[in-house]
């Protein structure tokens, strides 16, 4: 099977756990790869980390399967916690959306408050 796996608010909800499972599907035989929506330049630690052991590719805001058969792959299996940008490119409305809400969801940590998932933010 070759697996994406999305990035923002998918892999960093839980990089431990994700880690076991690309671990676990790399020694199963499987290909696991991260496919973001970022642009290259936004990279961080936790990227660089993964480029270590598995590609990742950015797609700059364009809609994922589009960008994978340009890029000449197949994708199986798609875990993505907004599967609508499979399909779609993201709006800059949406991505300042998402944006926002990183700053809302690191204040609310900081401050030891309830932490809204993003569709949960969305909808208040
Ligand atoms: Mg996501």
């Amino acid at each position: 099977m070759n697996i994406s796996l999305d990035f923002d608010g998918t892999y960093t909800e839980d990089p431990q756990h994700w880690n076991q499972f690309i671990d676990s599907f790399l020694e199963a035989g499987h290909t696991v790869q991260i496919i973001t929506m970022r642009a290259e330049h936004e990279t961080n630690r936790s990227l660089k980390d993964l480029a270590k052991k598995i590609p990742v590719h950015f797609t700059d805001r364009k809609a994922k399967l589009p960008y994978a058969i340009e890029k000449g792959f197949h994708i199986d299996v798609w875990i993505d916690d907004n599967p609508m940008w499979i399909y779609q490119d993201a709006k800059q409305e949406r991505v300042d959306f998402y944006n926002e809400y990183q700053i809302y969801k690191h204040a609310a940590e900081a401050l030891g408050l309830h932490v809204k998932n993003y569709n949960e933010w969305l909808n208040s």
